[in-house]
């Protein structure tokens, strides 16, 4: 199933790059794992997927161990709770939910005390003001993007949202459109992290370089979170 999914999912990213008049190769696939065993991301690996996003430390640690720190490129796409911060230097590849200074702050000092050279982070942005879900702010991110631009450890390579969900993709669009105006504005060039199963097209239209999909290829959660 994986693999026929996995087909179209890559189809489908290509058609919505063409019409963007991008290079699908520019758009990385991560695959959302959260919820699914370990047999499940064996089974993707084994498919050709080489990036996967997880949600939860815990969880993602069991996977990463069992499966191995280089059987894939891993990245943490949920809240990032501080006293997990330190696991998750050691598991995780790139952490795309920084929200915070104080976060920032304690994964540039626990880099430096565990000896990791270089910790990709992104800065999840809060475009709609919700406070039930993690990000930043827009008004907080310009004394944070100054910060992780002055860090040796952690290296500021982009932005990430998490929208509000709407069944109409379309709907979506307005947020991507912004995420990319403050990316253009705090680094040009940078990562967009946007668009997951529903509404990645309209993301890919909007300039996104990271699509994260969990659904499309796994199938729906047990447990939606
Ligand atoms: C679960 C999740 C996804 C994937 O969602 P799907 O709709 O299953 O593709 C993407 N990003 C984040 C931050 C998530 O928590």
């Amino acid at each position: 199933m994986i693999t026929e999914n996995l087909k179209a999912v890559k189809e489908r990213i290509q058609i919505a790059a063409d019409r963007a008049d991008r290079d699908a190769s520019d758009i990385k696939l991560v695959a959302v794992s959260k919820t699914h065993p370990v047999a499940v991301v064996r089974e993707a690996i084994d498919a050709g997927l080489t990036v996967f996003g997880e949600n939860k430390v815990q969880e993602a640690e069991r996977k990463i161990t069992e499966l191995g720190r280089d059987a894939a490129e891993w990245h943490l796409i949920g809240h990032l709770q501080s006293n997990k911060a330190r696991k998750a230097v050691h598991l995780f590849d790139v952490i795309q939910s920084v929200d915070s200074l104080e976060l920032a702050e304690r994964l540039e000092r626990i880099c430096e005390e565990e000896g990791r050279d270089n910790l990709s982070v992104l800065v999840q942005v809060d475009l709609a003001g919700e406070d039930t879900k993690s990000g930043i702010a827009a008004a907080d991110l310009a004394k944070l993007v100054e910060f992780l631009k002055g860090c040796e450890r952690l290296s500021f390579d982009g932005l990430m949202v998490l929208p509000p969900f709407f069944d109409d993709p379309e709907a979506t669009r307005g947020y991507f459109r912004q995420l990319r105006a403050v990316r253009d504005e705090v680094i040009p060039g940078g990562e967009l992290s946007m668009g997951m199963s529903h509404d990645f097209e309209v993301a890919i239209e909007e300039g996104s370089t990271m699509v994260r999909i969990g659904t499309a290829i796994f199938g729906a959660r047990e447990h939606n979170e």
